[in-house]
């Protein structure tokens, strides 16, 4: 009888101690949440599936009664919170960056269910850690936060209305990553035998681009945009490890310095 119910409360809650460790590799991101009671609902939610890595982006109203009102117990999650000034900030270390969205946007990005988000999370939280972005309240993540995605993350809901409350769609997402480690489903590395630079780097990187791109004017300033969105498409889905982000910014330079020598260069022969 002992023994059963040993068995019992481990297939109901026990994970093994390294798939405990995994869990806390993920971490939950709250972009400009607005209600403090958002942000409790979302400790909550996720100290009970065993994760305690929260972070919040620019929250409206934190720290704030409310939100350790509805975080019930859960309010260590919100004093362990790191409250970050920009995404960057938020995502520093992190190798892979799902955002979550109600609506799955035009943009041609891979998207994922929100199983298969949180086996891949789990899956890569061996290797680097991993940041689950949620957005507003009003109008979810920004098309600039999106474009930091690796993949977009949707809760499959009734297409007619497919809005979540912040703090459930945490809930579901926390739950999925539990099934996952409860499944060990992450031990499958699938492709991925490399270490990718993370999100600060990558920014970087998309900084220098972009200068350089106006520096040999392929890219007009007056109509930016585009051009950007398909390369970060492009080098997201490529996500260049260390070796390969340092040649990528070596071309960069060269390509900055042969510009300078050439407009350094006189346009005509001097004295004929
Ligand atoms: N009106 C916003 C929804 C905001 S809901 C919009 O249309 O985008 C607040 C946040 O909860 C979202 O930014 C997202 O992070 C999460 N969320 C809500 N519903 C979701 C769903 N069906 N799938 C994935 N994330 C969802």
């Amino acid at each position: 009888m002992k023994r059963k119910a040993a068995q019992d409360s481990r297939s109901n809650n026990d994970l093994s101690q390294k798939a405990a460790g995994l869990l806390q590799r993920v971490r939950v991101v709250l972009i400009n949440t607005t209600h403090p009671g958002n942000i409790g609902a979302a400790a909550r939610a996720m100290k009970v599936m065993g994760m305690h890595n929260l972070h919040m982006v620019t929250p409206m109203l934190f720290p704030h009664a409310e939100a350790t009102a509805l975080a019930s117990g859960a309010d260590d999650i919100l004093q362990h919170a790191t409250v970050h000034a920009s995404l960057e900030s938020a995502l520093t270390g992190c190798g892979l960056v799902l955002g979550t969205s109600a609506r799955l946007r035009s943009l041609a990005m891979p998207q994922l269910d929100a199983r298969a988000a949180a086996q891949k999370a789990f899956a890569e939280a061996e290797r680097h850690d991993v940041a689950l972005l949620f957005g507003r309240e009003r109008y979810g993540l920004t098309n600039d936060e999106m474009q930091r995605c690796h993949a977009l993350v949707n809760i499959p809901a009734d297409p007619g209305y497919s809005s979540l409350n912040l703090g459930q769609a945490v809930q579901i997402l926390a739950y999925e990553l539990r099934i996952a480690a409860i499944a060990n489903a992450g031990y499958s590395l699938d492709a991925l035998d490399w270490e990718p630079v993370d999100g600060n780097q990558m920014e970087l990187f998309y900084v220098h681009l972009e200068q350089t791109l106006k520096d040999i004017r392929f890219l007009n300033p007056a109509q930016p945009r585009k051009l950007m969105m398909r390369l970060r498409r492009l080098f997201n889905r490529a996500r260049p490890d260390q070796n390969e982000m340092n040649i990528l910014r070596g071309i960069l330079a060269a390509t900055q310095t042969a510009r300078e020598m050439r407009d350094s260069l006189p346009d005509e022969p001097a004295d004929g």
